[in-house]
């Protein structure tokens, strides 16, 4: 249930309220947008019905969510969440791209990679540091020094930064170091990991899983949520079908559906989705025309030698074409994708 506030409902009126449903053992998740305030009520609705709420002054009406995801669903909040990052802000009108190595390999590498997608108008920096890799035998990640690389390339070059975790230890660790946190494909339906991450006070990009559906994927958002970190953003990455010329395949559909079903940033990752650097660029813009918010591209000084996803790698100068591309097609469905001085 959404409670709706009236928007001139008083700080005391929004705290009575509040502290009504909690009498009544609901769990209150207070969404303030710029046109309504909602107290997000999770518990038992014959409860609400009875209790006498909708009465209490301040409150305009009650509003039953039939979905399973509430908090994440648009009827909990009708405006786009933009998830503020420093100075960056996912979800508004300017397209975020986040752009990096795989792995991130050594200082050298995350360095230069680093000042190379900075030059090209990337916003954020990636870089996996907890591997979760297919094989035990390939390489699994610098750990703790690759985050405290993550930490030196944002400093230098004032990108945001951003890293994916495994567990709760690797969430701990990584929180310390980086701006955002990534769930990824395979951690999806982690439960103590997406709570554990709803506790935490920096956004968190959850990757869909490998064959899950919407309704899953939103449901995993509603458990980052429910702990009471609002800050998420969907990153479709690709699903699992019979196709094998791609590593899977991305699921564009997903961006305008999940625009229509959830308030959250939506943002697609085309070099997991395909595996194949040469479908990345298409891809992307591909993903900017169906309305996604942002890209997270895999970028290597030197994809040859990668230790991770080389195949599916931009070289910095095919990233640099790509985005100015994608700043003519963000012009042409309305958004801007601001290059840093170049923007068209
Ligand atoms: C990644 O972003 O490096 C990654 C492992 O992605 P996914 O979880 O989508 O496979
Ligand atoms: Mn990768």
């Amino acid at each position: 249930m959404v409670v709706v506030m009236d928007l001139r409902a008083t700080e005391k009126q929004i705290k009575d309220v509040k502290k009504r449903l909690e009498q009544l053992g609901f769990k209150t998740h207070l969404i303030k947008g710029v046109e309504r305030i909602v107290l997000g009520a999770i518990g038992d609705r014959k409860e609400i019905i009875s209790s006498g709420i909708e009465m209490m002054p301040g409150v305009e009406k009650i509003v039953p969510i039939m979905k399973p995801f509430k908090l994440v669903s648009r009827e909990a909040k009708s405006e786009n969440t933009v998830v503020q990052v420093k100075d960056l802000s996912i979800g508004g009108n300017d397209i975020t791209v986040i752009a990096g190595p795989c792995a991130v390999e050594s200082r050298e590498q995350l360095l230069e990679t680093a000042r190379l997608v900075k030059a090209a108008g990337a916003k954020a920096i990636r870089g996996g540091t907890y591997k979760p890799r297919t094989s035990p035998y390939s390489f699994q990640g610098l750990e703790e020094e690759g985050l405290e690389l993550l930490a030196e390339a944002g400093k230098e070059t004032r990108l945001a930064t951003i890293t994916e975790v495994v567990d709760e230890k690797s969430l701990a660790s990584a929180v310390e170091y980086v701006d955002i946190i990534q769930i990824g494909a395979r951690n999806m339906q982690n439960f103590h990991l997406l709570r554990a991450a709803g506790r935490i006070n920096k956004p968190v990009v959850l990757k869909r899983g490998l064959s899950a559906t919407l309704e899953e994927w939103l449901m995993a958002a509603e458990y980052i949520m429910s702990e009471g970190n609002y800050n998420v953003i969907l990153c479709e990455r690709g699903i699992r079908t019979f196709e094998t010329y791609t590593r899977n395949t991305l699921d564009l559909s997903a961006v305008p559906l999940i625009k229509r079903l959830s308030h959250l940033p939506v943002i697609v990752d085309p070099s997991h989705a395909t595996g194949e650097w040469r479908l990345v660029a298409p891809l992307s813009k591909g993903a900017v025309a169906v309305g996604a918010d942002g890209l997270l591209i895999e970028v290597h000084p030197d994809p040859c030698k990668a230790l991770c996803d080389g195949p599916q790698s931009l070289t910095p100068e095919n990233f640099s074409q790509l985005m100015k591309e994608l700043a003519l097609v963000a012009s042409s469905v309305g958004r801007t994708l601001n290059l840093g001085g170049q923007n068209l």
